[in-house]
C-alpha cells in the first residue's frame, strides 16, 4: 500500500486540515512554506493523467477552497497550486496530490521559473494540440 493510502487509512499519523468522504488534505511533512498543504483523493490513483474526472474534480474543488482559506488565515501574498505528474516532473509519491504552497515573498524557499528555451513553431505546436 502506498504511503498516502496509509495516511488515509490512519495507519500513519498526519496533520489533517480537511477531510470528506472523497478527499483528504494534510500538512506536507516538509513545509516548503508555512501552511504547505497536500490535497489527495481517498481513492488511489497514480496521478492526474490517470484520474477519472470525478476524482480530479473533487481534488480541485477542495484545493481551491483550501487555497482561499490558507491565504486568508496565513496572510500570504500569493499561492501556488500544483500537481507533479511523473518522475520527470518531480513526483515522488505515486498517489495523486495537489500541493497548496502559500507564498510570502519572492525570495522564500521555493523558486518556480518559466525560462524561455528552444524557440517553437507555435502554429505547428497548436496544430498538434488542437482537436481535429
Ligand atoms: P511530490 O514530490 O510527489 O509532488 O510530493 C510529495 C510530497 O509528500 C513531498 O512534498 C513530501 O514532503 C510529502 N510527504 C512524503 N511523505 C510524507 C508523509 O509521510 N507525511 C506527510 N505529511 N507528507 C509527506
Ligand atoms: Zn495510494
Amino acid at each position: 500500500m502506498c504511503i498516502f493510502c496509509k495516511i488515509i487509512n490512519h495507519e500513519i499519523p498526519s496533520a489533517v486540515v480537511y477531510e470528506d468522504q472523497d478527499v483528504l488534505a494534510i500538512l506536507d511533512i516538509s513545509q516548503v512554506t508555512k501552511g504547505h498543504t497536500l490535497v489527495m483523493p481517498k481513492k488511489h490513483v497514480r496521478n492526474i493523467l490517470e484520474a477519472d474526472d470525478e476524482t480530479a474534480e473533487a481534488c480541485i474543488r477542495t484545493a481551491k477552497m483550501l487555497a482561499k482559506r490558507i491565504v486568508e488565515r496565513t496572510g500570504a501574498a500569493g499561492v501556488n497550486v500544483l500537481t507533479n505528474c511523473g518522475e520527470a516532473a518531480g513526483q515522488t509519491v505515486e498517489h495523486l496530490h495537489f500541493h497548496i504552497i502559500p507564498r510570502y515573498s519572492s525570495n522564500d524557499a521555493i523558486t518556480i521559473e518559466f525560462n524561455p528555451s528552444e524557440k517553437q513553431d507555435l502554429e505547428a505546436v497548436c496544430a498538434l494540440l488542437k482537436e481535429d
